[in-house]
């Protein structure tokens, strides 16, 4: 038997309502923002990649799924999407007048990494990420942070934190680079193997190794903020300042530096505060990244941006336990007692779902008990059944689930029109004699 590649997973049936309802969630606050969706290749240029997430980075030394095509041109999976992004922008001159400026766009979809599989941690994962291009103001920042910040609160997921931190510009990170490597180079020798290989070539991942060693010697490291230019400076209190008055909880954190090579200023990262989804807490990673476009051809347009890791927003949907409310209600079923009036049944399956109801039926023969074990199991609002009697009278037996009330209605009244019937019978009773009793 053949079965799926490590690191991939079905996402099958029973589970996608769940899926769904969290990318229409996210749909609708991002319609609220102004955002829309943008929908790049699966694969691209290798270079696209090595060009802009980095050289050093681990996504382009250890995770890049990447191969030569027939046409021997060398191809990478997709490992994130901010640079496709960058490429189509600067492909379609989506920096022309005719469009809306900044930018405002978001992708939903599966990106690639050759990585060590564990909970939260995949080879074929989705991503939900945003990306606003055209704009340095620190509103945009605040603007991303708060949408990000909006889905998880809209969900209904609690325990989280964002962090934050400023890169400075490329400037500042030179000078910032330069006291690392003085810093950590006296006790080279005593660094992990990973940060010794980086000292030189990316020193601020030493800051977020997580090697004993290595944050014993973090904590004593100069930290960043000592290195701002004061228009970085202002930048990052001004960010500070709108997510205060949002009142989004956050934390600054000098030592986090994130894994891509082209960001600069404001960094964050939203952050399960226990460990109840393990060792992969970090559900949301993004920043600023004002160099890129015009590093990948484009003119000198700045970026923001941020992406979700879907599937450990999944794991902590189920490790907070929350109810999603997603609606899983039948409206009609219809139930044919034998062979001889399924045609009768389908006709009407097919009049309730064009008026858009839900129906079903039996396609495999059932008997009636194991049809009416079918029709709870589907929670049925209402019932509608036809035999060999109704057939020859033209008529519908019909039935209420919740309150048991059953009638016999002409099928031509039905097909004349259908909603009309399903929301006279199945009207709670209850309720109405409730309402009139207060009266
Ligand atoms: P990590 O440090 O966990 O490897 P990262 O810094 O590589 O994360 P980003 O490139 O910032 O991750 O991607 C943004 C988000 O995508 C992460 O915060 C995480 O939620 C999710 N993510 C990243 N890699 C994976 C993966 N291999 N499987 C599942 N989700 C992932
Ligand atoms: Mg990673």
């Amino acid at each position: 038997m053949i079965k799926k590649m490590k690191g991939t997973e079905d996402i099958l049936p029973v589970a996608i309502k769940k899926w769904q309802f969290v990318e229409d969630t996210a749909r609708d606050i991002l319609d609220s923002y102004l955002f829309k969706e943008i929908r790049t290749p699966m694969f691209e240029s290798i270079d696209l990649f090595s060009r802009s997430v980095g050289e050093t980075s681990d996504i382009v030394t250890k995770e890049m799924y990447d191969f030569k095509d027939k046409g021997d041109r060398h191809i990478a999976l997709r490992p994130e999407g901010t640079a496709p992004v960058v490429r189509a922008y600067v492909e379609h001159k989506l920096f022309g007048p005719e469009h809306p400026q900044p930018l405002k766009v978001y992708y939903m979809g599966p990106m690639f990494r050759y990585e060590r599989p564990q909970a939260g941690r995949q080879r074929q994962f989705n991503q939900f990420g945003v990306e606003v291009i055209g704009s340095t103001s620190a509103l945009t920042d605040a603007e991303c942070i708060s949408l990000a910040w909006d889905l998880f609160t809209e969900l209904g997921i609690g325990n989280l934190v964002v962090y934050l931190n400023s890169l400075g510009k490329t400037e500042d990170r030179k000078r910032y680079r330069q006291a690392l490597i003085d810093f950590f180079e006296p006790v080279k020798d005593q660094l992990s193997e990973d940060s010794q290989r980086r000292l030189y070539s990316n020193p601020l991942r030493i800051l977020d190794s997580k090697d004993p060693k290595d944050k014993e010697f973090v904590k004593n490291a100069p930290i960043i903020t000592e290195f701002l230019s004061p228009e970085s400076k202002a930048h990052f209190d001004k960010v500070t300042r709108l997510l205060e008055d949002l009142e989004i909880p956050f934390k600054v954190d000098p030592y986090i530096v994130r894994g891509l090579d082209y960001y600069q200023d404001t960094i964050f990262e939203i952050v399960v505060e226990d460990d109840s989804i393990g060792a992969q807490s970090t559900v949301c990673g993004g920043g600023r990244y004002d160099g890129l476009v015009e590093q990948l051809g484009g003119p000198n347009a700045p970026g923001f941006g941020f992406a979700i890791g879907l599937e450990r927003l999944m794991l902590l949907l189920d490790e907070q336990a929350i109810e999603l409310p997603i609606e899983d209600e039948l409206d009609i079923y219809v139930m044919a007692l034998g062979e001889s009036v399924d045609c009768y049944a389908f006709k009407l399956v097919q009049a309730a779902r064009k008026v858009g109801l839900s129906a079903e039926m039996d396609y495999l023969g059932r008997s009636m008990k194991s049809q009416f074990k079918t029709v709870s199991k589907l929670k049925t609002k209402l019932l509608l059944t036809v035999g060999e009697d109704e057939l020859n009278a033209n008529v519908v037996q019909l039935k209420n689930q919740d309150t048991g009330k059953q009638t016999t209605i002409a099928m031509k009244d039905i097909l004349d029109d259908f909603m009309k019937v399903y929301r006279q019978n199945t009207m709670d009773t209850k309720v109405i004699d409730e309402f009139f009793k207060g009266e």
